[in-house]
């Protein structure tokens, strides 16, 4: 590892404004550490914002909905009973994420600036890859790309989005609170990441020095019946080769509104919005969940290795939107 300077932060204002070019938040360390072993990411500076974890409660509950502290542990939010009854698409997210240990270090924040687990990416005696050397081409394109996305690719990165607990956010129409130094703002959560196109490098819409401090869930009626289903190469401690993050209002026998996305297939968190509009008004049969699975998955662009991938996520997809219309809410 490069030699690095460390500065502890006191609070979330500080934070924003003692981080400059060529420093990096730090925050459980589980994906940055990592990465700085590797030599994939180099920041000069630390600014460890480990102390700002008490600085709000982990969950609070709002007359609007939920307020999730950025810098709470993935652990202590999945295990919150207000998140496991009336959110449980966001607790299971969390819970099926990593392992035990890693989700008491990892926080919410991290979690969701993850970067992608693409080998070529996080091995730099690979020349080729964009994302890391920008221009240097992408190895992964003609390479071993099993695990690579479907949707949201360029010619220039297919490198899927590895997060579980951001399809939750996605789905649920969370927003973001940051601080940086002109301020803070708010953010819809679907307009904080970004698709590859020709800046692969570039992954977020943050601002240089902005820390995101929480992040909102609003209340709705699609809620309760909701759930993230993971499928996986092994059961535990492993990242989605497909997933579905699924919730519905269901009025007698019709969806009255759906909430969809999709994970382990595409560059970013990804909003299945016209299978969601396929499911407005209809009574929730296999029929329709077949329907909706192949609308989400309509411009869906494969490579060789990751073929096999569209037809798991449209699985997937139907069989989440099943089991969620048998919940017992
Ligand atoms: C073996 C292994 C398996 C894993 N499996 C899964 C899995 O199945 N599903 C899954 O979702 N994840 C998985 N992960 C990823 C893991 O969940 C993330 O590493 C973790 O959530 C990152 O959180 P952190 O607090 O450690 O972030 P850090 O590593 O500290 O930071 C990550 C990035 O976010 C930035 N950052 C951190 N907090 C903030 C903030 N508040 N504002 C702005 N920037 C910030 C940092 O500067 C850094 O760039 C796995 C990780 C490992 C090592
Ligand atoms: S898919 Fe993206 S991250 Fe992977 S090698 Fe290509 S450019 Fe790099």
């Amino acid at each position: 590892m490069r030699p690095f300077s460390y500065v502890r932060a006191e609070d979330a204002i500080t934070a924003s404004q003692s981080i400059g070019a060529g420093s990096a938040f730090l925050a459980g360390g589980t994906t940055l550490l990592d990465l700085m072993k590797l030599d994939v990411m180099r920041p000069e500076t630390l600014v460890d914002i480990n102390s700002l974890r008490g600085s709000a409660p982990a969950v609070a509950l709002t007359q609007g909905g939920l307020r999730l502290s950025a810098f709470a542990s993935m652990a202590e939010t999945a295990a919150d009973p207000n998140i496991e009854h009336d959110y449980p698409i966001i607790a299971q997210s969390l819970a099926l994420a990593a392992s035990p240990q890693l989700r008491n270090m990892a926080t919410l924040g991290g979690n969701v600036l993850q970067r992608t687990r693409c080998n070529y990416f996080r091995n730099p005696s690979w020349r080729a890859c964009n994302k890391r050397e920008p221009g240097s081409g992408c190895a992964a394109l003609d390479g071993v790309n099993r695990k690579h996305a479907v949707l949201g690719v360029s010619p220039h990165c297919i490198a899927s989005y590895a997060g579980d607990f951001a399809q939750a956010l996605i789905a649920l129409d969370a927003a973001v609170e940051t601080i940086g130094p002109a301020g803070p703002r708010v953010i819809k959560f679907e307009a904080l990441h970004r698709t590859p196109g020709d800046t692969p490098q570039t992954e977020t819409n943050l601002g240089q020095g902005e820390l995101i401090t929480a992040f909102i869930v609003p209340r709705a009626p699609w809620t309760r019946r909701s759930l993230y289903l993971k499928i996986r190469d092994r059961e535990s401690y492993e990242f989605a080769l497909a997933s579905a993050a699924v919730a519905l209002d269901i009025e007698g026998d019709a969806v009255k509104q759906a909430r969809i996305a999709l994970g382990g297939i595409a560059t970013r968190p990804w909003r299945a919005h016209a299978a969601e509009q396929a499911l407005a008004g209809k009574p929730l049969n296999e029929d329709i969940a077949n329907h909706a699975s192949q609308l989400a998955l309509a411009h869906a662009s494969a490579r060789q290795g990751n073929a096999f991938k569209v037809e798991l996520a449209r699985r997937t997809l139907r069989r989440a939107l099943l089991q969620a219309a048998s919940m017992k809410v």
